[in-house]
């Protein structure tokens, strides 16, 4: 199985992907998490990143292309993976479509989490409370604002974008977490 979640920051794409890796097996493939690491690792690349993450802006297409590409081909990608936070613009949707034909894979569903904008900046906040370790640099009204503009500008097109493919399917994210993760679980029995 290979499936995008697909939401505004805070729709909570990360807490759904982890229980699709306990219930299934499947790999959670986080363009921020493996963003995070490389900042937490010193890396050159962390580095190069770390500013425009903390700001709420995209990084550079070149480098989440990079490290999607490299990532599916782990053995643990093989019973399937979900792409948290990947694609999020045209040009992150159609390098990966190429990147999958070359690869002879095909992704399976997009699954959108629809919920009420007002609402993500308090769920923010909690997260931003609940962080092990103190909150992330982009957890604030600020960047949180940034990310949503970024959002609405340049992710949400992909809604139509999948749509167009005939891979989209939709979830109520304001239910409970439990209740969503159902919602998905139907949807990939039934994909
Ligand atoms: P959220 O979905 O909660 O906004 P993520 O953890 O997915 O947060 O991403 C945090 C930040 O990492 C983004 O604001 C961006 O700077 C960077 N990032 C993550 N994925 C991508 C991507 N696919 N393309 C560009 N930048 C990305």
């Amino acid at each position: 199985m290979k499936l995008i979640l697909l939401g505004p920051p805070g729709a909570g794409k990360g807490t759904q992907a982890q229980k699709l890796v306990a219930d299934f097996g499947y790999a959670q493939l986080s363009t921020g998490d493996m963003l995070r690491a490389a900042i937490a690792a010193g890396s050159e690349m962390g580095q190069k990143v770390k500013g425009i993450m903390d700001r709420g802006d995209l990084v550079s297409d070149d480098i989440v292309v990079g490290i999607i590409s490299e990532r599916i081909d782990a053995p643990d990608c093989a019973k399937g993976f979900i792409l948290d936070g990947f694609p999020r613009n045209g040009a992150q949707a159609e390098a990966l479509d190429k990147m999958l034909d070359e690869k002879g894979m095909k992704l399976d569903v997009v699954i959108s989490l629809e919920v009420v904008e007002k609402d993500l900046f308090a769920r923010i906040e909690q997260r931003a409370k609940e962080t092990v370790g103190g909150p992330r640099a982009d957890d604030n009204v600020k960047a949180l604002k940034k990310r949503l503009e970024i959002y609405h500008e340049q992710t949400a097109p992909l809604i139509k974008y999948y749509g167009d493919q005939g891979v989209l399917k939709t979830v109520d994210g304001m239910a409970q977490i439990d209740a969503v993760s159902a919602q998905i679980a139907k949807i990939l029995a039934e994909v």
